[in-house]
């Protein structure tokens, strides 16, 4: 099927060159994901407007300390930063097993959270770090934080006619942060599971705690009651018992059954925490 390639250079020109009443206007940044669809017939865009030419990449600090990533970074880019390195170390490992070096080349942050695949490696990581996304349309920019982007199975809040823009993730300060895969086949397959936890220790007890798992439902979840159970405890076997007894909404897919995924997150969620504890030491 023949579409049209629109290739503006100003945002203002990206978002007129969008619809908000046609969903087969699309953006596209590395095209990772979108291509697939459209080669599996699941997409016919009538029209792709690049965002290739906006000058949406880069990776700078802001003011407040905090990690500023324009939406068409490469995520090779974000992985090989020494920013991201130094300041957010468990984005940049999170990437090493993310998909392999030829798509994270290509595929951008912008895409990647656009995507809304349940199954993907940075949401849970950035939702637990609390980072936000700039989202910019015709009525202007808003900001939201990543963990409301998902609303279901390859489904976002974000409008036809809007666009990701930029990725901002808060300062670590003093908390230490693991995400953990399990993947069914190579290592950086899409993962069964992906627990990624977010911790801040005050002597041996856990002050705050952010806990996020992805591809057990149709988008990212946070676990409120694990998180419920670890903060203001001294980390130690019974807390972690506790905390991976909690009742746990599951779905099974093609890399696993609901009960298996359960039995993996009670795993890999005690290791993650387990992690973040020694990389506070
Ligand atoms: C072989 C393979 C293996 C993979 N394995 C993994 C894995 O292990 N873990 C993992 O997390 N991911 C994995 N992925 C998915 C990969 O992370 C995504 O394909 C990629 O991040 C999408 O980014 P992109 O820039 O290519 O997006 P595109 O393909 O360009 O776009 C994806 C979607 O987002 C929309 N979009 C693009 N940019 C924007 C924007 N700025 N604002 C609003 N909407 C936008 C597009 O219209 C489209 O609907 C894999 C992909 C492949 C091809």
């Amino acid at each position: 099927m023949p579409f049209e390639l629109a290739e503006p250079r100003s945002l203002r020109e990206a978002i007129a060159s969008l619809d908000a009443k046609d969903p087969s206007v699309r953006p596209i940044s590395g095209g990772t994901a979108l291509m697939l669809m459209m080669k599996a017939g699941v997409l016919r865009p009538s029209r792709l407007v690049s965002l290739g030419k906006l000058g949406l990449a880069g990776i700078r600090t802001g003011p407040g300390g905090e990690l500023r990533v324009g939406a068409m970074t490469s995520l090779r880019t974000i992985e090989k930063s020494e920013i991201v390195r130094k300041g957010w170390p468990v984005i940049a490992r999170t990437l090493r097993t993310l998909a392999n070096v030829r798509v994270r080349n290509v595929a951008t942050v912008g895409g990647h959270l656009a995507h809304a695949d349940p199954h993907m490696d940075l949401p849970p990581v950035l939702s637990a770090l609390g980072a936000r996304v700039t989202i910019a349309g015709a009525a202007g920019e808003r900001s939201i934080p990543v963990e409301e982007l998902g609303t279901g199975y390859l489904e976002t809040s974000i409008r036809l006619d809007e666009l990701i823009t930029l990725l901002e993730v808060p300062p670590l300060g003093g908390r230490s942060a693991a995400y953990l895969k399990c993947t069914t086949r190579s290592a950086d397959d899409w993962p069964a599971v992906g627990v990624a936890v977010s911790l801040d220790f005050q002597g041996d007890s856990i002050r705050e705690a952010s806990v996020v798992i992805g591809a057990a439902t149709d988008k990212p979840t946070r676990l409120a009651a694990v998180e419920r159970i670890l903060v203001g405890r001294k980390l130690d076997e019974n807390l972690l018992d506790e905390a991976a007894t909690q009742e746990l909404s599951v779905e099974g897919d093609l890399h696993g059954s609901a009960a298996y995924k359960k039995q993996l997150i009670r795993v890999y969620l005690r290791r993650a925490i387990h992690e973040a504890r020694a990389q506070s030491r």
